[in-house]
């Protein structure tokens, strides 16, 4: 009987170590419901990650966003500009207030929005742009930033991949008004389901916690701000259980370790692949000069679908799981039906065709890492 090796999955969770001694700690406590003391911890650290001033924990990064459509009051009649290639909570927290996500299409370098098409795309009804910095690497975020105060609109960062990098020293997350991050179990670090609004102008603040609280002001409340609270806003239910607050915070406080073991991952994967992919004519991640990314991911970009298929089905057989993701936002069922058509944006179809993503967690083996190398080293690209 062969003995197969083990499948090496796309993603694995990894855990920092004190996880379930927080989440038990939390249950001990007696405050397992939001707003509790691992909720105030894991907000300040946040906080300090990310350099915005406030952070605030949401049940994950698409509530996040729709909160930032809603702290903008967003609706029927208003644009909001989004890349074409993105998951689709980017377009879909806008959307859910009545207005209406312009796909946008992406920068061939880095997939992350065309500040070019961006500015052809801005009507007297664009309110805000949502930006995506793809993989964490950052492009032009100082030029879109410059684009939407001289047009006087709002940046949002979906900064689910890209916590904790940099552009020109400055954190991503920091040139928007708001920004969102996730801890999903894909991300960089988790609680399973999770994520934050980080907030760069305070005047936003009081709004975003009343909405996050049910539309009330419980949360000056709670602070002894006022003696009572009260419905005063119409809002919903984003606020995270201490329970997850507990188990990120033991990821939180592991951070650079986290981090460090991505980066040799995605460092050995950038050096070991590199001359293969040279000769094979497939495209690796590009780094702008001045874009310090997180090892959020690592992929390569095939000529056709049909060599990222076949590139697919090899690494399968030798047990290995590489994926593709995004599907171009304006030729899904619900892009098409808000106006997207298929060929608006070439370079995002052509991503969600030709883009695969290696297998890339924080505990990774140096068996497992040598592994998929020498399986993706062993592929000719078919022409
Ligand atoms: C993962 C992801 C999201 C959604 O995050 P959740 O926390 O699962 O809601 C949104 N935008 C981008 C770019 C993502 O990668």
């Amino acid at each position: 009987m062969s003995s197969d090796p083990v499948l090496i999955p796309f993603n694995r969770p990894s855990f920092a170590g004190p996880e379930l001694t927080y989440v038990a700690q939390a249950v001990q406590r007696g405050h397992i419901s939001g707003n509790g003391t691992f909720t105030r911890e894991v907000e300040a650290l946040l906080a300090q990650i990310s350099g915005s001033p406030t952070a605030l924990l949401t049940t994950s990064c698409t509530h996040a966003l729709e909160m930032s459509a809603r702290v903008l009051r967003l609706g029927p009649g208003d644009e909001v500009i989004v890349p074409a290639y993105t998951f689709v909570s980017t377009a879909s927290a806008f959307a859910l207030t009545g207005a209406r996500p312009v796909f946008v299409d992406v920068s061939p370098l880095t997939l992350n929005l065309d500040v070019a098409a961006v500015e052809a795309a801005i009507t007297p009804r664009t309110r805000a742009v949502c930006t995506v910095h793809y993989a964490g690497i950052a492009q032009d975020i100082d030029l879109l930033a410059e684009l939407c105060s001289a047009r006087g609109l709002v940046l949002v960062e979906d900064n689910a991949h890209g916590f904790g990098a940099r552009f020109d020293g400055r954190l991503l997350g920091t040139f928007g008004q708001m920004a969102t991050m996730s801890f999903h179990e894909t991300k960089n670090v988790t609680c399973g389901e999770g994520g934050a609004l980080a907030i760069n102008d305070e005047s936003l603040v009081a709004l975003a916690e009343i909405l996050r609280e049910k539309g009330t002001d419980r949360a000056r409340f709670l602070r002894g701000q006022v003696d009572k609270y009260t419905w005063v806003e119409v809002g919903s239910s984003w606020v995270a259980s201490d329970m997850l607050a507990a188990f990120l915070l033991a990821q939180l406080e592991s951070f650079e370790v986290i981090q460090g073991r991505r980066l040799a991952v995605w460092h050995a994967y950038d050096e070991q692949l590199r001359d293969w992919a040279a000769r094979q004519g497939v495209r690796t991640p590009v780094v702008p000069l001045g874009a310090e990314h997180p090892a959020h991911m690592y992929y390569l970009r095939f000529d056709s679908l049909a060599q990222r298929s076949a590139f697919i089905a090899h690494l399968r057989q030798r047990q290995v799981m590489a994926v593709f993701h995004y599907q171009a936002l304006n030729c899904s069922t619900v892009g098409m039906r808000l106006g997207g058509r298929p060929g608006d944006c070439p370079v995002s179809e052509e991503a969600a065709d030709c883009l695969v993503r290696l297998p890339l967690f924080a505990d990774m083996t140096p068996d497992e890492l040598a592994r998929v190398i020498e399986a993706v080293q062993e592929f000719r690209v078919p022409r």
